[in-house]
């Protein structure tokens, strides 16, 4: 079996920069995903393929070495790695199909497959999924941050048996399928030689054991579906569409398996009187004609309460009046953002006879006419 160009693998040309070639990969890992073709042996094999083609293409030494050695240059040496498991890409490429949500997979966001355990580190039983919830806050809320408790269904561990699954500490045997080793011997060829593969033994999940007398209350799952409250600690400064993870607050896996995460997607909520600018928010003033002409002071909306703002006499309409630090704290630094008011003139629309007169006196004034020539 001969193998394939990995510039043809990926399809990019033999220039591509470092981004292109990463971007190609994302591309064929998602198509190709095993998720998302189920029992394909052959989605499955170019799945590897192109994983086994971004490892040499992404690193620049083991790029030029097959630039100029082909496959061969790669042959022997610590600088190949053959996969035989699927899972080991995961925990490969950690920076492909990690990071955004601070290392649970965004990947397995894509595809809903509540599967983002895959790639870290094992425990005994099945690694419990992750769980997505979307917070509403309000703009207050925001900028202050908040602590909400919210109530979610989930599956948690099994009190009874301590998510163990089985009735007692007795209540296991030896596994059939490794005899109690947790590991599974594989032999595969290839054009290397052969390779012999240690595995985790699927049916004992690596642990050797299996249960033989189920624990009563969650039949052997480990694990309880139910209501609980959850505390989220939201920082100020959020915005509409970030996220925020809670490590191991998810369902909690089966038979002792790791628990998943909660990912709280925040939503901000409208506000009545301010529009959010980043940090600052924007607050639309209105002015009577006389009151912008001769100053005043004026009452104002703010996060907390009501305040007082001045208004110089002679303040033109889209002026901006900045109430300093009013805004929403940063999420990142210190201090917070600025309420802009900004000044708009009242021009009514109904008016009665008597202002009519007085309105039409006004406009013989010297300093009201308008200065258009
Ligand atoms: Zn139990
Ligand atoms: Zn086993």
């Amino acid at each position: 079996m001969s193998k394939r160009d990995y510039y043809e693998i990926l399809g990019v040309g033999k220039e591509a920069s470092k981004e292109e070639i990463k971007k190609s990969y994302r591309k064929l890992a998602m198509q190709y995903h095993p998720d998302r073709n189920p029992g394909d042996k052959e989605a499955e094999e170019k799945f590897k393929e192109a994983a086994e083609a971004y490892e040499v293409l992404s690193n620049d030494d083991k790029r030029a070495k097959y630039d100029r050695f082909g496959h061969s240059g790669l042959k022997g040496g610590q600088d190949f790695h053959q996969y035989t498991n699927v899972n080991d890409i995961f925990s490969h490429f950690s920076d492909i199909f990690g990071g955004a949500f601070g290392g649970s997979s965004i990947f397995d966001e894509f595809f809903g497959t509540g599967q983002s355990q895959r790639g870290r580190k094992r425990s005994s039983g099945t690694p419990g999924s992750d769980l997505k919830i979307t917070l509403k806050l309000t703009l207050e809320e925001i900028a202050t941050g908040t602590t909400k408790k919210i109530k979610i269904k989930k599956h948690n561990t099994c009190s009874t048996c301590n998510g163990s699954g089985a009735k007692s500490s007795s209540s296991f045997k030896n596994c059939s399928v490794c005899n109690g080793s947790g590991e599974v011997r594989q032999v595969s060829r290839s054009i290397f030689g052969q390779f012999v593969n240690i595995a985790t033994c699927n049916n004992c999940n690596g642990t050797g054991k299996i249960i033989s007398e189920p624990c009563i209350e969650c039949s052997g799952d480990g694990r309880i579906y139910g209501e609980t409250t959850i505390k989220i600690n939201v920082p100020a400064g959020v915005f509409d569409g970030s996220y925020m993870t809670l490590r191991g607050e998810g369902n909690s896996g089966k038979q002792g398996g790791q628990a998943g995460d909660i990912v709280v997607v925040f939503e901000e909520e409208k506000h009545e009187y301010f529009v959010r600018d980043g940090d600052n928010i924007v607050y639309d003033l209105f002015l009577s004609f006389p009151e912008a002409v001769m100053g005043t002071e004026v009452e104002v909306p703010t996060l907390n309460g009501k305040a007082k703002l001045k208004i110089d006499s002679g303040t033109q309409p889209g002026k901006y009046l900045k109430m300093r630090e009013k805004g929403i704290q940063h999420l990142n630094s210190h201090g917070a953002g600025d309420q802009l008011v900004r000044v708009n003139i009242h021009v009514p629309k109904n008016i009665n006879s008597k202002e009519k007169e007085l309105l039409k006196e006004l406009l013989k004034m010297p300093n009201i006419k308008s200065n258009r020539s």
